[in-house]
């Protein structure tokens, strides 16, 4: 009845796993341009400071005129594409806080393009406009803030230029946020607007430091970068904490498994690049925008360098010992940028073309042979664009879908001969034109939402 060949184990990454390539994600990885990216890196480097504190009437020096920049970089690729993005300032004033006392305009720069099919779901990429040195409340020393974090700014613009070529299913949102230095408040306003808005974010994808590639260990490698993403949600109830424990679900929260997206896209798409997922928010005691994403229930993941170096990160500009500190751009390899780019604007692009990831996703098959998953129907927007559904399948201890299944335009499928207790199962939504959603896990410590 089944064809799994059960006891034959992966020998490498997704090897049991069917996937229809795709010419046009290959086109987009191609079109990332290392040159534009050192280009934008240098422009912000130019204002000298970007922190949040820093004057704003200057049209040449501090964070309003970084931020007028970038605003007319989005109107100036949207006006390339007849006007194909909602290019607008996002402002809250902020007082009150330790590293915010008196009260400031914290202004970010969001560049909306709206799908065509499902245009309240949404997939966003941001980078952080503002910068610092070694005294966080410094805003007068130059902070040039090249890898940190010029970088995923640079990128989040390249990826805009690149994806406005296309039309997409579901809404790309490219963000500028502001105020990250000073408690990831940007990323915190645009989440809370979000939500406020009804918009259905299916996953975040924070560039924060993307270009450096000479570790403070002394490794020197471009070929690997990271995908941080918290195990379980940081918005489950006490209920869903009871049921997780009978179910699983630890490694499984929507951000997890948009990480594994992410990774596989390296894989197929991505020449020279190896993505570590870490099973961890971020790196100790060390915050990202993608938080205050993740902290209201929305999926989302921190993407960086694998190797970081602390001398140049938060630096006074300076020599010490014969050692350089500071965030100057000859710490940044704009090739290496350009890859992780285009990581971003493939993985965007894909999710954007597939359907959304289905909703109400169960799981029944306790003491019996076989397996069954159920999930939502497509909502009405979306009937045509589904084909159907992919149902996937690991063992508990690997890190990635190692089986998948095809099961057609259906609501539900038993797994015949399948044991619900040996394995970790999932679904996703497939396109007409075979892009397929991030896997879902069953219940609320894997959902998406609607
Ligand atoms: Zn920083």
């Amino acid at each position: 009845m089944s064809s799994v060949a059960v006891g034959v184990f992966a020998v490498s990454a997704h090897a049991d796993v069917e996937y229809t390539d795709q010419p046009q994600l290959h086109a987009i990885q191609q079109a990332v341009s290392a040159e534009r990216i050192e280009t934008d890196i240098e422009k912000l480097v130019s204002f000298g400071t970007r922190h949040t504190l820093s004057e704003t009437e200057s049209d040449t020096r501090g964070i309003g005129a970084a931020r007028r920049w970038i605003k007319a970089e989005f109107d100036k690729i949207s006006a390339e594409c007849g006007g194909c993005l909602e290019v607008y300032y996002q402002s809250r004033v902020i007082s009150d806080e330790p590293r915010i006392p008196e009260p400031v305009e914290v202004v970010s720069v969001i560049a909306v393009q709206k799908g065509t099919v499902d245009p309240s779901r949404y997939v966003i990429m941001s980078g952080d406009i503002d910068s610092r040195v070694s005294d966080v409340m410094n805003y007068t020393s130059d902070a040039p803030g090249a890898n940190d974090n010029a970088s995923g700014v640079a990128g989040t613009l390249e990826a805009a230029r690149v994806l406005s070529k296309y039309k997409f299913a579901g809404s790309i949102v490219y963000a500028a946020l502001a105020g990250e230095e000073q408690g990831l408040f940007g990323g915190q306003i645009m989440a809370e607007q979000a939500k406020q808005d009804g918009w259905r974010i299916k996953a975040v994808l924070n560039n924060d430091m993307i270009g450096n590639i000479e570790g403070i260990n002394g490794v020197i490698n471009n070929t690997t970068a990271r995908i941080f993403a918290e195990g379980t949600r940081q918005d489950e109830t006490p209920e869903d904490i009871r049921r997780r424990r009978f179910t699983g679900g630890e490694v499984d929260s929507p951000s997890r498994n948009v990480a594994r997206y992410i990774d596989w896209m390296a894989d197929r798409y991505i020449p020279n690049l190896d993505t570590m997922v870490i099973y961890r928010l971020d790196r100790f005691a060390r915050g990202g925008h993608h938080r205050p994403f993740n902290d209201l229930g929305f999926p989302g993941v921190r993407i960086m360098e694998t190797n970081e170096n602390y001398n140049r990160q938060h630096q006074d500009l300076r020599v010490e010992n014969g050692i350089a500190y500071g965030d100057t751009i000859d710490g940044v390899d704009f090739d290496y940028a350009a890859k992780l780019t285009a990581l971003n604007a493939v993985s965007l692009a894909s999710m954007a073309w597939a359907p959304s990831p289905p909703a109400e996703v169960k799981i029944a098959g306790a003491v019996s042979p076989s397996t069954t998953l159920s999930w939502a129907a497509p909502a009405e927007a979306e009937k045509e664009h589904v084909k159907g559904y992919r149902i996937y399948w690991r063992h508990t201890d690997a890190p990635n879908w190692e089986f998948s299944r095809y099961v057609g335009n259906v609501t539900e499928y038993t797994l015949e001969n399948i044991v619900i207790d040996n394995y970790f199962f999932g679904v996703a939504s497939v396109s007409q034109d075979d892009f397929e959603s991030p896997v879902v896990y069953p219940g609320p410590a894997g959902a998406f939402g609607e």
